[in-house]
């Protein structure tokens, strides 16, 4: 488990960018935070990292959004699993274009319904901690659950 500070938007997003070196088709990252905590702009930096094509933005309306890559990398599926009761077996019903094991899967709020997808996966815990003076400090938690992560060098 790897802990850091984020103090800014744009950090947030360069951190996106920056995980997004690491990561490959079939992955699965969770991200759990609060609403405004910067789940979506983390999202966001993992798509101008893959180089998918659009801006990635809050998939709160269709719960999911894929982002196919400009080159030949994964494309990026970008889910909001709030309303997705049922979890995986809905999930598999979304009708997607894109095979799950081909793309890199960020979930927001699936906590409870996506981990079966895959034993492996990397999850972000984003918080604003109480007594953080100033509004933009974030504090992100990464950890690497399953062999995949084992060796990865988070930090
Ligand atoms: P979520 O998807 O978790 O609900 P968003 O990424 O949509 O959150 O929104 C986060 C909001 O908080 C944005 O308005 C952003 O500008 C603001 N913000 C302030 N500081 C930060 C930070 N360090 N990281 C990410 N967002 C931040
Ligand atoms: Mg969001």
């Amino acid at each position: 488990t790897v802990e850091l500070t984020v103090d800014s938007p744009d950090e947030m997003r360069e951190l996106g960018r920056r995980l997004a070196g690491l990561l490959r088709a079939g992955d699965l990252v969770m991200l759990t935070g609060e609403l405004g905590a910067g789940k979506t702009t983390l999202t966001r930096g993992l798509g101008e990292g893959l180089g998918v094509r659009g801006a990635v933005t809050s998939p709160t309306f269709v719960i999911a959004r894929v982002h196919p890559s400009l080159g030949d990398g994964p494309p990026l599926v970008h889910v909001d699993a709030y309303r997705l009761g049922g979890g995986l077996d809905e999930m598999e019903d979304l009708d997607l274009d894109v095979s799950l094991a081909d793309s890199v899967i960020v979930v927001e709020w699936g906590e409870g319904k996506v981990e079966e997808l895959t034993e492996d996966r990397l999850h972000l815990l984003i918080h604003r901690a109480v007594g953080d003076t100033a509004d933009e400090v974030r504090h992100v938690t990464l950890t690497g659950v399953g062999d995949r992560w084992a060796t990865a060098d988070l930090g």
